[in-house]
C-alpha cells in the first residue's frame, strides 16, 4: 500500500506553500538527474518520485535520445513508478522536478493522482502549474495536487541557462566556421 500521511492543506501554487523537511534533499536528487542530462545531449531537467520518503523513480528528459515529444522527465518517472508498483494510482507520492511542469506533465500528474508536486524554476513560457495555466489546482478536475514552486529555483534555472548558452555558442561557432569556409577564409 502506498498510503502515507499527506499534509492536509489547500492546494496552493505560491512559493510560500509549506515545504516538507525532506524537500531539499529530494530536490537535490532531481538536480543530480538534471546535471546528467547534458552529458547525453538532453536539456537539463531532472525529476524524482518519492513515496514514504523513498525514491521510487528518477530520470531526466529523454526527448532527444528517444525522439519522443512525450519523453519529459516527469512522464518517464510516472511510467517507471506505475510499472514498478503495478498500479496507475500513485496516490500519496510526491514528484520533484527542476522545472515547472508543462500542460502534458501537469495533466499526467493529475491523472496519476500524485499528492504533491515540488518544482524548481518557474517556466513563464510553458509552465502549467501557476505560470500560464494552473492545472494541479484546478478545482473542476476530480483531483488536486498540492504545489510548492521555486525550490532551488536559482540552480534549476542556472543549469538550463548554462546549457542553452553553451549550445548557442557551439552553433554560432559552427556557423562562423562554415561561413569562413564558404567565403574562402576571407579575413574581414
Ligand atoms: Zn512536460
Amino acid at each position: 500500500m502506498l498510503a502515507w500521511p499527506v499534509t492536509v492543506t489547500s492546494p496552493a501554487t505560491s512559493p510560500s506553500s509549506q515545504p516538507d523537511s525532506h524537500d531539499g534533499q529530494f530536490m537535490e536528487l532531481a538536480l543530480q538527474q538534471a546535471r546528467l542530462a547534458p552529458l547525453v545531449g538532453e536539456v537539463p531537467i531532472g525529476a524524482v518520485l518519492v513515496s514514504d520518503n523513498h525514491v521510487i523513480a528518477a530520470a531526466h528528459n529523454y526527448r532527444e535520445i528517444l525522439q519522443d515529444p512525450t519523453a519529459h522527465a516527469e512522464i518517464i518517472i510516472i511510467r517507471q513508478a506505475a510499472e514498478q508498483l503495478k498500479t496507475w494510482r500513485l496516490t500519496g507520492t510526491t514528484l520533484y522536478v527542476t522545472l515547472e511542469p508543462c500542460p502534458m506533465c501537469a495533466g499526467a500528474i493529475v491523472q496519476a493522482r500524485i499528492a504533491r508536486l515540488v518544482f524548481g524554476a518557474w517556466d513563464p513560457k510553458a509552465g502549467a502549474c501557476g505560470s500560464i495555466l494552473d492545472i494541479p489546482s484546478e478545482r473542476r478536475f476530480n483531483h488536486q495536487v498540492q504545489v510548492t514552486g521555486g525550490l532551488r529555483e536559482k540552480e534549476s534555472r542556472g543549469l538550463l541557462q548554462e546549457f542553452f548558452r553553451t549550445k548557442r555558442a557551439a552553433l554560432s561557432e559552427q556557423r562562423r566556421l562554415s561561413t569562413s569556409v564558404s567565403q574562402g577564409e576571407r579575413s574581414d
